[in-house]
């Protein structure tokens, strides 16, 4: 449940309730808002009683929470939550583009990558070190060398990067190189790696899983919430279904849905999302459209000699096509680029 603190609560009366709640035996969560404090109870499933608190003083009333996501629900935090890093604001007026190559594969192409991002407007680089492959023979990323050469593409063009981490002990290794941690499609829901994310001081960009529901990626956030880390960037990525001409089906209905029963930033993969070049623009603008808060891109000087997903990367050219058509997209919807 939440426990909603009366319009100018004192500071006294506030340690009052927290101090209650957790002699219960349940940890607080304080949502300090302009107005108004909200504490959420986090509780191992008994519900507390709420009778003895709403008649403490300062407190307005309590509310329980219904849904199993409890930290990543809207009812708990009402405003919508902007994650910020190095600059860039995800989740506010601004749609944020997030592009760059499926892997690292050598110094000059994620340095030629990152500065048609940076040219185009994209705002953050993307680009994976660690791939998950489904193929052992298949090209695994260039490892900690990949890391480098993302924070040298970081320190030439200011590009915030944000990269995949596919096991909890490679955590502190990323950490010390990227911006943004990404969990990806098939660790979603790797509570191991959930739980070293969510110590981590590094926002997160959490993948829906290919064969999971929507709840199922509001509760691998709760994990990462739950372990004190609140920069969570949810990625609606296409899930699989009978439909082979694309690679997964993108659920375009999931961003509006997910921004109704969370306050977490959404962003959408239309690379991923179809598997095919062709497709990414039209649906990056069908997202914008739907209420996302940013894309993530694949983007390759040279998608044809990609070691890994070329056929869904973007030419630089056709990237910076994408940016300029986005624009009164971004524009109908009361948004900036
Ligand atoms: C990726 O972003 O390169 C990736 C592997 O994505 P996903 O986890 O969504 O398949
Ligand atoms: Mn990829």
């Amino acid at each position: 449940m939440i426990v909603i603190m009366k319009r100018g609560a004192t500071g006294a009366q506030l340690t009052n309730v927290t101090a209650r709640i957790e002699q219960s035996g349940y940890r607080v969560h304080l949502s300090e808002g302009e107005e108004r404090t909200i504490i959420g109870v986090i509780g191992n499933g008994r519900p507390l009683d709420r009778d003895p608190i709403e008649r403490m003083d300062g407190v307005e009333r309590t509310v329980p929470i219904l849904r199993p996501f409890k930290l990543a629900s809207r009812e708990f935090h009402p405003q919508d939550t902007v994650v910020k890093v190095n600059g860039v604001s995800i989740g506010g007026k601004q749609l944020v583009v997030m592009a760059g190559p499926c892997a690292v594969e050598n110094c000059e192409q994620i340095m030629e990558a990152a500065r048609a991002v940076k040219e185009a407007g994209g705002r953050v680089l993307r680009g994976g070190a660690y791939k998950p492959r489904t193929s052992p023979y298949s090209f695994q990323g260039l490892g900690e060398e990949g890391l480098r050469l993302l924070a040298q593409a970081r320190d030439e063009t200011g590009l915030p990067v944000v990269t995949e981490v596919i096991e909890p002990q490679l955590v502190p290794l990323v950490t010390t190189y990227a911006d943004i941690l990404q969990v990806g499609a098939r660790n979603m829901q790797n509570y191991a790696l959930l739980h070293a994310v969510g110590e981590a001081q590094r926002p997160v960009l959490l993948k829906r899983g290919m064969m999971s529901t929507i709840e199922e990626l509001l509760m691998a956030a709760e994990y990462i919430l739950s372990h004190g880390n609140e920069r969570i960037i949810l990625c609606e990525r296409g899930i699989r279904t009978f439909e082979p001409y694309t690679r997964n089906t993108l659920d375009i209905s999931a961003v509006p849905l997910l921004k109704q029963l969370s306050h977490l930033p959404v962003i959408v993969d239309p690379s991923h999302g179809t598997g095919k070049w062709e497709l990414v623009e039209p649906v990056s603008r069908a997202a914008v459209a739907a209420g996302a808060d940013g894309l993530i891109i694949e983007v390759h000087p040279r998608p044809e000699e990609a070691l890994s997903d070329g056929g869904q990367s973007l030419k630089p050219a056709r990237f910076a096509a994408l940016m300029e058509g986005l624009r009164p997209v971004v524009e109908a919807v009361g948004r900036t680029l």
